[in-house]
C-alpha cells in the first residue's frame, strides 16, 4: 500500500477520500445493526430509521423533498434509470437529447439505446466546452422523451446551465435529467425551485463510500424503477439496502452541506495557484474550459508535445496521483472525447492531464506538485516527440 502521506492526491474527480466523520457514522451499521431495513422487529426498524434520517440529509443538500431521494449503487445506475424510465413512459418517446460531453455512464447508455430502436441528438459544444441553449431548444421535437445533459464536466469542470436548460424543457413539456455527480456538494442547489426532473448523485464523489448513490426524482414527475424485485425505495428501487453506505451517504452530504461555502473558496484558490504557476513555469500550456464557467476544483492542462499517458507514468512517479481525461479512460489510447469534442486539436488533447484539488489537499500538496509538473513535462518533451512505442518503454524503464 502506498504510504498516505507520500501522495499528493490530485484526483478528487475520479474519486475522494472518505470523510472520517463519515466512517464513524456508518461503522455501526457494518457492525452491530446489521438488521434488514424490511424487517418488523425493532431491531429492523433501527436500520429502517437510519436509512429515513441520511434521506433527508441528502435531500437537505440537494434543497428538495426527501421523499424524492431514491437510493441507488452509484451514479451510473442512477443515470441509466432516469433515462430507462422516460422511455418506458413515453409510448412516441423514441427520441433522446444529450451531449457529446456526457460521461460514459449517459454517452454509451444512450449509443446503446440507439443501436436498439431509439434516436440521439448527441449536442455538439464550442471551444470553451460550452453548449448553445438555442441548439438545446431545436433538438426537441415530438417523440423526445427526455433530455439529459450533465450539471459538471469531469474532465474539464465546465458547468452547464441546467436550470435554464430545465425551464426550455418545461415549456416544450419534455422530462429533463441531469448527472450531477460531479456538482453535488460543490455547487450549491435548490431543487424545489427548479424545473428539473431528475438529478444523479454518486457518495464517493463528495467523501462518502463508493458503490452508492441516489437519483432525484421530482415528486411531481413518473418515474419507474429498472430494478424490479422487493418493494424497498417505496417501489422505486428493489433491492435490500446497502444500510451502512446509505447512512455514510447521508453523512457526507450534511458534511458537504456544511463546509460547502468555506470549501468553494479554499479549493478555488488552490487551483487557481496551482494553474497560474503552472501556465508561468511551462510554455506551450493550455487550460481548457477557460472561457466558460468551471468548478472551483477542476484543471484540465493540455501541455503541447506530449502524451498525457507518458505524463501520468511519470507523475505517478513522483507520487502525483491525477488522470488523463476521466479516471475511466485510463489505460484507453484514444485522446479525451471531451476534448475532441471541442475541437482543440488532437495534439491539445493527447496531452491533456486533469489535476482535481478536493477538501483534503492541503497547501503543501499544491507547492510539491508545482515542483514537481514542470520538471516531468521538460523530461518529456526533452524525449522524442510525439511519443513513440520506444520512447514509451524508455520513460517506463527511467
Ligand atoms: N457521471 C459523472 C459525471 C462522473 O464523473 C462519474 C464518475 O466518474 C459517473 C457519472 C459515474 O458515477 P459512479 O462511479 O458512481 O457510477
Amino acid at each position: 500500500m502506498t504510504a498516505k502521506d507520500e501522495i499528493i492526491y490530485l484526483d478528487n474527480n475520479a474519486t475522494t477520500q472518505l470523510d472520517p466523520a463519515v466512517v464513524e457514522e456508518m461503522l455501526p451499521f457494518l457492525t452491530a445493526s446489521y438488521g434488514n431495513p424490511s424487517s418488523g422487529y425493532k431491531f429492523g426498524a433501527e436500520a429502517r430509521k437510519a436509512i429515513e434520517r441520511a434521506r433527508e440529509r441528502t435531500a437537505a443538500l440537494l434543497g428538495c423533498e426527501a421523499g424524492e431521494i431514491v437510493f441507488t449503487s452509484c451514479g451510473t445506475e442512477s443515470n441509466n434509470a432516469a433515462i430507462n424510465s422516460a422511455l418506458q413512459f413515453d409510448p412516441r418517446g423514441k427520441h433522446i437529447v444529450t451531449s457529446a460531453v456526457e460521461h460514459s455512464a449517459v454517452r454509451r447508455h444512450c449509443q446503446e439505446l440507439e443501436k436498439r430502436g431509439s434516436e440521439v441528438t448527441f449536442l455538439g459544444v464550442d471551444g470553451d466546452g460550452n453548449l448553445d441553449l438555442e441548439e438545446v431548444a431545436q433538438s426537441i421535437r415530438p417523440g423526445t422523451a427526455i433530455v439529459s445533459l450533465m450539471w459538471a464536466n469531469n474532465e474539464t469542470g465546465v458547468v452547464f446551465p441546467v436550470e435554464r436548460i430545465a425551464e426550455i424543457c418545461r415549456a416544450k413539456r419534455v422530462l429533463f435529467h441531469t448527472d450531477a455527480v460531479q456538482a453535488v456538494g460543490k455547487i450549491p442547489m435548490r431543487l424545489r425551485d427548479s424545473a428539473i426532473n431528475f438529478l444523479s448523485l454518486s457518495a464517493h464523489k463528495f467523501h462518502g463510500p463508493k458503490g452508492v448513490g441516489a437519483l432525484y426524482v421530482n415528486r411531481r414527475s413518473r418515474f419507474s424503477g429498472s430494478i424490479i424485485g422487493g418493494d424497498q425505495e417505496n417501489g422505486r428501487r428493489a433491492g435490500t439496502e446497502n444500510v451502512a453506505s446509505i447512512v455514510a451517504m447521508g453523512k457526507a452530504a450534511e458534511r458537504a452541506a456544511e463546509s460547502l461555502s468555506e470549501e468553494q473558496t479554499r479549493v478555488r484558490s488552490m487551483r487557481d495557484r496551482f494553474e497560474r504557476a503552472i501556465l508561468e513555469k511551462v510554455s506551450g500550456t493550455s487550460v481548457n474550459g477557460t472561457g466558460a464557467p468551471r468548478l472551483q476544483n477542476t484543471c484540465s492542462i493540455s501541455f503541447d508535445g506530449i502524451e498525457s499517458g507518458a505524463a501520468l507514468i511519470l507523475l505517478d512517479r513522483h507520487h502525483i496521483c491525477c488522470s488523463a481525461g476521466s479516471a475511466c479512460r485510463t489505460g484507453s489510447q484514444e485522446a479525451s472525447h471531451v476534448l475532441r469534442a471541442m475541437n482543440l486539436g488532437e495534439e491539445r488533447a493527447r496531452g491533456s492531464v486533469r489535476f482535481s484539488f478536493g477538501r483534503f489537499n492541503s497547501e503543501s500538496d499544491v507547492d510539491r506538485a508545482i515542483g514537481i509538473v514542470p520538471k516531468v513535462i521538460e523530461r518529456l518533451r526533452g524525449l522524442a516527440s510525439p511519443i513513440s512505442a520506444g520512447s514509451r518503454s524508455a520513460i517506463q524503464a527511467a
